[in-house]
């Protein structure tokens, strides 16, 4: 047995798709980019979406085009991949860290509102919260803070495809469609729902911003005539402010389109497996992540807590089960913890860590397999 915590699912029509780029007329800045952004804003309900070259470029380009300037302070959780934090220090920003709720891992947003009320309005210049594991963060109640507060809010929704959280007029919000946020970014890697190889895609609702993103992500080009100072003719074009190379590829880009045909069916299958875990940890009663009521989780992840996680890593790693640690608290990674961060800041994310580990969660998971994992944790709970 070989059964990693995740992996992508590729079939024919992918195969098809990819090969009849390679063998059109544009391998990039082709015709597929728009395709994928429009399906990408059909599903997840954004307004506009743009695509970019990984996850960690949209939060980059994000954070700019959302006015970031060098010195501002952003707010993120500690329970993310690392580029959560490092786009706000790309831009010349300062991350900061706010704790964790013990039970859905999520930002705390009783933290987060006593962070922002003991600084003066501005202080802080956004907030990135992360939908972890797939689980959306109840933006209504972030948007709420940011608005009292002067933040703007960019939802890390690499986790979520699909997921939803319902409001307060009980409305279904979808991870990334912008009604709260003011962008929110996704990533293309294999082990997300979505497989590009890389990829990367901002939504927002905003036709500046959208218009900022479209500069930003092809080096600060531009050759609409609304936007330049002179125009000399069908060859000109401007370089308006410092962008960079975060294009995705025309192959990339037709993938994601037919990757994202398949995200209900992804979303399905996750669910399906995650209720035959919840079941098995109801009767062994190992703590998992709690899925508030009226939440549709998207489950990139299936995340336990265990007092033996690094024997039960081993265990299951000697028996060709190879579960995942999601993740080392970001504010103690030595980078940060050289900018000031140190042990005890963020306390309940510090004990999550302690206990977490991430299960084997993909759509083509066999019942076999999962039987092998549930038989292989029900022995480790038994020593
Ligand atoms: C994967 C991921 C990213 C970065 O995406 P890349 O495409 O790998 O650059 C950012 N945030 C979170 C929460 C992620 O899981």
């Amino acid at each position: 047995m070989n059964i990693p915590y995740g992996k992508q699912s590729i079939d024919r029509t992918d195969l098809e798709a990819v090969e009849r780029v390679l063998t059109s007329d544009f391998m990039t800045q082709g015709p597929e980019i728009a395709r994928f952004e429009e399906a990408f804003n059909q599903r997840m309900g954004a307004p506009y979406s743009i695509a970019v070259s990984n996850g960690t470029a949209a939060l980059h380009l994000a954070v700019l085009a959302l006015g970031l300037k060098p010195n501002q302070r952003v707010i993120t959780s500690p329970i993310t991949f690392a580029a959560s934090a490092n786009c706000v220090a790309y831009a010349g920003g300062v991350a900061e860290f706010c704790d964790i709720d013990p039970a859905t891992y999520l930002i705390d947003l009783q933290k987060l509102e006593e962070m922002l009320k003991v600084k003066p309005h501005g202080y802080y210049a956004g907030i990135i919260p992360v939908d972890f594991g797939g689980l959306s963060v109840n933006l209504e109640r972030v948007r709420a803070l940011a608005d009292q507060y002067g933040c703007w809010v960019l939802e890390d929704a690499c986790h979520a495809p699909g997921a939803t959280f319902t409001d307060s007029k009980g409305n279904q919000i979808t991870a990334g469609d912008c009604t709260y946020s003011d962008a929110a970014i996704f990533s293309f890697h294999p082990v997300k729902h979505i497989a590009c190889g890389e990829g990367g895609m901002i939504t927002t609702s905003s036709k500046e911003v959208n218009q900022s993103l479209q500069v930003l992500r092809t080096h600060g080009i531009t050759k609409d005539s609304n936007l330049m100072t002179e125009n000399h003719g069908g060859w000109y074009y401007e370089m308006i402010e410092l962008g960079y190379n975060y294009r995705l590829t025309d192959m990339q880009a037709a993938l994601g389109l037919t990757q994202l045909a398949k995200l209900d069916w992804s979303l399905e299958q996750r669910n399906r497996i995650a209720r035959k875990y919840d079941e098995l940890f109801k009767k062994l009663g190992w703590p998992h992540q709690l899925t508030p009521g009226g939440c549709f989780h998207a489950y990139h992840l299936y995340v336990i807590q265990h007092p033996k996680r690094k024997e039960l890593y081993d265990y299951l790693r000697e028996h060709g089960v190879f579960a995942q640690v999601h993740y080392i608290p970001v504010h103690l990674l030595p980078y940060y913890q050289d900018l000031g961060w140190k042990k005890g800041d963020c306390p309940n994310a510090e004990r999550y860590y302690d206990q977490c580990l991430s299960l084997p969660m993909y759509p083509t998971l066999t019942d076999e397999e999962f039987n092998y994992v549930s038989n292989l944790l029900i022995s480790f709970d038994k020593q």
